[in-house]
């Protein structure tokens, strides 16, 4: 087997909440709780869960963006928790991240040139002006968009328009790995579709990995090579998408997935409804964190001891008492 690209193994990440007079912690947020996954070249990881899950920290840690409380995480041999100065730096083209929000996160003072070329400067990957230039109309033409428009700003672009700027942002790197944090949850439906594409097709093009997060099964169904399902902060289930798109273990991916719409003429799915939010992660249930809302729960089993991820069958793990 060759080397994953990236392997993420035991990751923690707490959060500190401060109070009272003195600012002090007073109690932590377990965002991450002993995360573990690979990511082969090549390949994209779906990460989906509800909001407060842990998908967008786990993306973020691996970035280095945020710091983790613990675990490793390995890229390319090496262990990114432990390198800096220029190792870090020479990490950060490696690995780039393409947010949710392409608004938010593209400066409405810069021109489209000057965003996408921005990364090109910091890296000293142009010799000259005319280099640059090349490169961002190169990239731009990649993503779908033109040279005319380079001296725009942000505002004068649609979603769909703004979310490709950040895909050129990303590329202009050439980065091996990808963290697609969300990135067409704020798009209409059929805009969706397209930047999806566009992801696929650039995917094959420059042998990109993508880390997907989501928070929707529907979304990564077509993308993914892989899947995996986190709920507060865990992961419960990972498998090949075949596999947990056709043969989901834990009732939790179950639920996901009954939301799913299945195109006609195929039989139509029951909708599972989950009662209750999900629980605060400042004070997780103990035990499996689902068992306040599975409809399958064995007390006092489920509420007194953690389910393991445990291996099912060949690429396909659950962490559930009662499945697998
Ligand atoms: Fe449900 Fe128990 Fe399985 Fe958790 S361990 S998913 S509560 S059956």
């Amino acid at each position: 087997m060759p080397q994953p690209l990236l392997q993420v193994k035991d990751l923690v990440k707490n959060f500190g909440l401060k109070g009272g007079i003195l600012g002090r912690t007073v109690s932590e947020v377990h965002a991450v709780d002993e995360v573990s996954f690979y990511l082969n070249v090549g390949e994209t990881l779906g990460l989906v869960g509800e909001s407060g899950s842990g998908k967008s920290t786990t993306g973020r840690c691996v970035l280095r963006l945020i710091e983790p409380t613990a675990g490793e995480i390995w890229f390319e041999g090496k262990n990114v928790t432990e390198l800096s100065g220029k190792e870090l730096a020479a990490l950060r083209r490696d690995m780039q991240i393409i947010f949710q929000d392409p608004y938010a996160s593209l400066n409405p003072r810069m021109t489209v040139g000057a965003i996408i070329g921005e990364a090109l400067v910091i890296h000293n990957l142009a010799k000259n002006r005319r280099e640059l230039h090349d490169r961002v109309v190169e990239l731009l033409e990649t993503v779908g968009l033109g040279a005319d428009h380079m001296r725009r700003y942000p505002h004068e672009f649609s979603g769909g328009q703004r979310q490709r700027i950040g895909i050129a942002r990303a590329l202009a790197v050439s980065p091996k790995l990808i963290v697609c944090d969300e990135p067409v949850s704020a798009l209409d439906v059929s805009i969706q579709a397209q930047v999806i594409n566009l992801l696929e097709d650039l995917q094959e093009q420059f042998d990109l990995t993508y880390l997907f997060i989501a928070h929707d099964l529907s979304v990564v169904e077509h993308i993914s090579t892989r899947v995996a399902v986190m709920y507060l902060g865990r992961i419960v289930e990972i498998a090949s998408a075949r596999d947990l798109y056709a043969r989901p273990l834990h009732p939790y991916t179950e639920a996901l997935l009954s939301a799913v719409p299945i195109p006609a003429p195929r039989a139509k799915r029951e909708r599972i409804r989950l009662q209750g939010e999900v629980p605060n992660p400042i004070h997780p249930p103990t035990g499996c964190h689902f068992h306040t809302r599975c409809p399958i729960r064995q007390l006092p089993l489920c509420s007194t001891e953690k389910p393991e991820l445990r291996k099912t069958a060949e690429g396909h793990s659950v962490a559930c008492h009662l499945r697998g």
